[in-house]
This record gives C-alpha cells, structure tokens and sequence, in this order.
C-alpha cells in the first residue's frame, strides 16, 4: 500500500505513530463522538486517530506542529472528510480563540515530553472544553488519577482532579507504536468540572499552595508552607498542620486554600 507519510519519526517531536487497529478502535470507543459535537485534535502526526474520526464524524480541527506533515495530511485527509489543519506549536493557540464561543472536545496522542505543559494549558482554557481523551505515558497518567496515600499522589494529581473529572481508562503496550516508545503508553479522560463544582477563591493561590506543600512533601504542611501561611490559619480550615500533602484530599486542598487566600 503506498502512503503519502514518507518521512521518518521525529524524536524531538515526540513523534510514535500509532498503528494498531485494535487501539484506534478502543480510543474511538471511548470517545464516542456524538453528531453535534466538535472536535479538536494535537498533533495528528501520520492521522492514525483523525482519519477514523473524521470518517465517523465527517470535520475536525488538528494542530500540528510538523510542517513536512501537512502536506500529506491534507491530502491523505481528503478521502475521509474535511480536515482544518492548523500549523501550530499547541502551547501558543489560545483555545479560547479557536472555540470563538463553541465549546469543543479535545483528543490527542500527545507528544510525551510536552504533556504537563499541554495539560495545564488545557486547564487554563477548561471552559471551553467539553472533554479530553489523551493517550500520555502510562507513569503520567497513573499520577494524574492518583488518590490520596498513594506514592505517585501529587502537585499534578491535585491540579487535575481540582478541576477536571480524571479517569483512567486503558493501558497501551509500547508495540502499538511505530517507533515503540520505551515506556507503557495510556489512555486518560478529564470532564472539566463546572465552575462552581470546583469552588476555589483564588487559582493562583490554590496553585501556589498546591506546589509548596508538594515542593517539600516530606515535610509537615506547618513547615512547607510556612512562607504562605501560619500554623493556625491551617488548623481554621480543618487541617492538622502536622500532616504532609500526600496525606490531603483534593477537597481539602481546596478548603486550606480558600481558608488562606489573602493571608
Ligand atoms: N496522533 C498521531 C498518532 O497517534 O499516530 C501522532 C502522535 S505523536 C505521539 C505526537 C504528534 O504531536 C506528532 O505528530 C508531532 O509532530 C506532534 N507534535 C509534537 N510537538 C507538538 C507541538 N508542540 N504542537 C503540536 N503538535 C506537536
């Protein structure tokens, strides 16, 4: 079968196509794209999960930041529906802009060395996104849905689930990729939650008091965040000050946050 993608992968941009038939599946699958909805997708590299969609779907936007891919893309595209590429670094499209008042629902296989990035810019525009379904390194996504008491429970456990509904959804062997990557690969959804769900005062606050109590996690909370507040501000939000962040529910992140903001 000849193929318009000749190129080969390029590491520096994270690029693992994906190629089994049987994980597409399950990706679309759980998407479950309904009519109506509208779609956004980063990085559609060799369009393993655009061309598929946009079979079922009929239109999606696609950000790529590969310029030898948007030829082929394109014309690859033409046989499956209509495809508005957009030639981009993901970190510098504003998806407030690109939704110009649509909310629309974001996928992607991300290029692994950009997912925190990606995931916190995703965050900064959470209102107009319906949903997302990323396929990330399978460590990040195991620390992304971790609850409280476990080892990987972290900044970026308490920064996602804060805001977004996130659930682990399957696992994917390295196998699945041409190249593999080195490392087990995994599929993840976040729902944003609504505003008033999540209920935090002051996101800048809550994301500083979220990085210092983790910035020294084996420390009491009394001592980590002793340059944001003191002893008894945390003890008035129904916090013992000698427990460490990874002991702390979202919930009373939150809660410790809104208790301290302004202080
Ligand atoms: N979606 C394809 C698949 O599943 O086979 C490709 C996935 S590959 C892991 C990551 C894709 O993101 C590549 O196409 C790569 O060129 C693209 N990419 C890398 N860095 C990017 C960036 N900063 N902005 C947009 N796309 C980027």
């Amino acid at each position: 079968m000849t193929t318009p993608f000749s190129q080969p992968a390029k590491k520096a941009l994270g690029q693992h196509f994906l190629h089994e038939r049987g994980i597409i599946d399950k990706m679309l699958l759980a998407i479950d794209p309904k009519p109506g909805d509208r779609f956004v997708e980063i990085g559609p590299g060799q369009g393993a999960l655009t061309f598929p969609l946009l079979a079922r779907h009929g239109a999606l936007t696609a950000i790529e930041y590969d310029r030898d891919l948007l030829v082929p893309l394109t014309e690859a595209a033409k046989a499956h529906g209509e495809l508005t590429l957009v030639h981009s670094d993901v970190m510098d499209v504003d998806f407030t802009a690109l939704a110009a008042g649509t909310p629309f629902r974001l996928v992607g296989n991300l290029p692994y060395n950009l997912s925190s990035p990606i995931l916190f810019h995703a965050l900064d525009h959470a209102a107009v996104i319906r949903d997302m379904h990323f396929m990330l390194q399978k460590e990040v996504v195991d620390r992304m849905a971790a609850a409280p008491g476990s080892k990987v429970y972290g900044r970026l456990s308490v920064m996602l689930q804060a805001y977004c509904v996130v659930t682990s959804l399957f696992k994917v062997p390295p196998g699945a990729f041409r190249p593999p990557p080195k490392v087990d690969s995994a599929v993840v959804r976040l729902v944003p939650r609504p505003p008033e769900q999540v209920g935090i005062v002051d996101p800048r606050h809550f994301a500083d008091v979220v990085r210092a109590a983790f910035g020294q996690r084996r420390k009491t909370l009394r001592n980590a965040l002793s340059n944001i507040c003191d002893a008894e501000r945390i003890s008035a939000a129904g916090i013992d000050p000698q427990s460490r962040a990874e002991q702390l529910a979202v919930s009373e992140f939150v809660r410790l946050a809104n208790e301290t903001a302004g202080s």
